[in-house]
């Protein structure tokens, strides 16, 4: 097996162990394989590994692989910051976006969603790390964007994501996964239905599924480490 695809069967033996430790279903754990940084040959031995679901953060960068990759039918996913000018190629190439953090992006990719297409999967970002962190909407915003997503027809909002400051307290890490979870909670008990939390990286997957992640996003752990690129 090529390091890649033993990489892969390692991290999905982590995520149903995680899974069965808190007493939840391994299938009800999807694992998001993030490529950036990684070339279309990297992904595509993931693919032949029988992976489907990809992450990428860049977009020119992501367009690359989404063209030359085109055949194998993958699932794509825009996780990474985004910029106003670049909500159209998001809008027409990705069939996921993890980081909607205001309405106006989100107003944008709904408008730049080809009618030809189902709607746009989206999930709300939050910062759960309060001062620790600049990404995402604050805890309290949650519930207006919420409203604002739902609204637009040509994307579906499927939940929350978080991406939490690294710490070692453990205790702390757990605390801001169980936020995001308690978060969705709320949003569900006002009407949404809502079914994604993606959060949960290489180094703390154990800690979101413990708290209830639905997708967990993981890089380094399957494709190795990343050299730092300039986009
Ligand atoms: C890069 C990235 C990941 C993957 O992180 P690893 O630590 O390499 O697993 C997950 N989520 C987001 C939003 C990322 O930007």
């Amino acid at each position: 097996m090529s390091t890649i695809a033993t990489n892969l069967q390692a991290v999905k033996s982590r995520v149903a162990a995680a899974a069965i430790a808190s007493g939840r279903d391994a299938a009800g754990v999807a694992l998001l394989a993030v490529s950036k940084t990684f070339s279309a040959d990297a992904v595509c031995e993931c693919a032949a590994a029988g992976h489907r679901a990809f992450g990428e953060n860049y977009v020119q960068e992501a367009l690359d692989k989404i063209a030359a990759l085109q055949s194998l039918g993958l699932e794509w996913h825009f996780i990474g910051p985004i910029q106003s000018n670049k909500t159209r190629p998001i809008a027409k190439n990705f069939h996921w976006v993890h980081g909607i953090e205001r309405e106006r992006i989100a107003t944008r990719l709904n408008d730049g969603r080809p009618p030809a297409l189902p709607p746009l999967n989206v999930c709300i970002q939050v910062n759960v790390s309060g001062e620790a962190s600049k990404s995402g909407v604050s805890p309290e915003g949650v519930v207006a964007l919420a409203k604002a997503v739902a609204a637009l027809p040509r994307l579906k909002l499927r939940g929350l994501m978080a991406i939490p400051e690294p710490t070692p307290d453990t205790a702390l890490r757990r605390s801001r996964f169980a936020l995001l979870r308690k978060l969705l909670g709320q949003l569900n008990a006002s009407g949404h239905q809502l079914d994604t939390l993606s959060m949960g990286m290489s180094d703390d997957l154990e800690d979101a599924i413990a708290e209830g992640a639905t997708v967990v996003r993981v890089g380094t752990a399957i494709f190795g480490k990343r050299e730092a690129i300039n986009h």
